[in-house]
């Protein structure tokens, strides 16, 4: 630093002046930081009261446990809590997501309760995508039901029909490179909830919800569980059953957050090395893989430059059903920070650097606290 002070010149206040822009621009929304926005969506409300089982309403209890939630991560300085609605009001589909986009939030979390006509129980926790069965659709389809209380819905949400099977089809692209992320939340849930509430794990799913293809950040909604199940619907409407449920939402939350904390590279995001010759340093770890994810999904892309908005040496990873897409190679950390810049310029604003051991993904943190060589 103090060797960077002595040469400077008038150009170098240009460089930070472009260095902070640059930052402004192209702080990933799912990169850790201190200020980890948490959207809070109640489902329903006013004269959309949800499901109900002639005993309870689910905008009640969603309402409920969103408040009990939004209050423990309000305790968490590191946390910034936006809600969608904290009364019982009616708030439109594409409404709450812009206020999760226009918050430029991390984390989009929409709390539900399920309804069945059997005695069915359990809580699952959903990603936008394409259902994989029947049952996954008339779940989505209940909740997407919304949007015929609300007026002009068809130019709304451009002629999509919650009725129809195949109408989101093409919507789920929107949420593409937010899935990884998504799905892990939604596990980190599905797991607090089978392991430390006892609850009946119905899994981690992927439906067509309009409210998850309105929001540009990873998102989930959680089915708390049926209110139409005698036991289950009595804990539901239950204090302490609300209180209960809040509290593991909120435990997934932070590691969630712990998950950013670990992977990310803060420091570099928020301060940048500049690049400047002589500043240059050259961080090497021997048999280390440093690379920059740039894209994750389901959709197998070939690795032509044009679907990677301009970038050439991009290599393509299959991980269970889904793949990651990197850019560069290195063990030269300096060298895969200067990539990452690149393919932020590009577009992909929350490209993030990964580390890789004989093929094993490592936590970039952890090297970086390792010596070099
Ligand atoms: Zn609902």
């Amino acid at each position: 630093m103090q060797k960077f002070v002595m040469k400077s010149n008038k150009y170098s206040h240009l460089f930070y002046l472009l260095s902070a822009l640059f930052i402004l621009n192209f702080i990933p929304n799912i990169a850790a930081q201190d200020n980890f926005k948490v959207v809070l969506d109640a489902g329903h409300g006013g004269k959309d009261p949800g499901k109900h089982s002639g005993k309870y309403y689910e905008k009640d209890i969603a309402l409920n446990i969103v408040l009990l939630l939004g209050e423990k991560l309000d305790s968490e300085e590191a946390i910034q809590v936006i809600y969608t609605r904290k009364d019982d009001v009616f708030i439109e589909l594409k409404e709450r997501g812009n206020i999760a986009n226009d918050a430029d939030a991390n984390l989009f979390v929409s709390v539900h309760c399920n309804a069945h006509n059997t005695q069915a129980y359990g809580t699952e926790t959903y990603a936008l995508g394409i259902h994989a069965n029947d049952r996954n659709f008339e779940v989505a389809q209940q909740e997407n039901a919304v949007i015929f209380l609300e007026d002009d819905y068809l130019e709304k949400y451009a002629g999509f029909d919650p009725n129809s099977p195949e109408a989101v089809i093409g919507l789920t692209l929107m949420q593409e490179e937010f899935l990884d992320e998504s799905l892990l939340v939604a596990s980190y849930v599905q797991n607090n909830f089978r392991n430390n509430l006892n609850r009946t794990d119905r899994g981690v799913k992927q439906a067509g919800f309009v409210v998850l293809f309105q929001t540009s950040m990873p998102s989930i909604l959680i089915e708390t569980g049926f209110i139409t199940n005698d036991k289950e619907g009595e804990f539901l409407n239950s204090k302490k059953g609300q209180e209960k449920v809040a509290h593991a939402i909120f435990d997934a939350i932070l590691n969630y957050k712990k998950h950013l904390d670990d992977n990310f590279v803060v420091e570099e995001i928020i301060e940048p090395t500049p690049i400047i010759e002589d500043q240059k340093q050259d961080r090497v770890y021997d048999g280390v893989d440093f690379k920059v994810q740039i894209a994750s999904g389901k959709r197998k892309l070939s690795l032509e430059s044009y679907n990677f908005k301009g970038l050439k040496d991009v290599e393509r990873e299959k991980i269970g059903g889904h793949y990651k897409y990197y850019y560069k190679k290195s063990s030269n950390y300096d060298e895969i920070l200067e990539y990452q810049d690149q393919a932020r310029k590009k577009g992909f604003s929350s490209a993030f650097i990964v580390a890789f051991k004989n093929r094993d993904r490592i936590s970039v943190s952890e090297i970086l606290k390792s010596s070099q060589n």
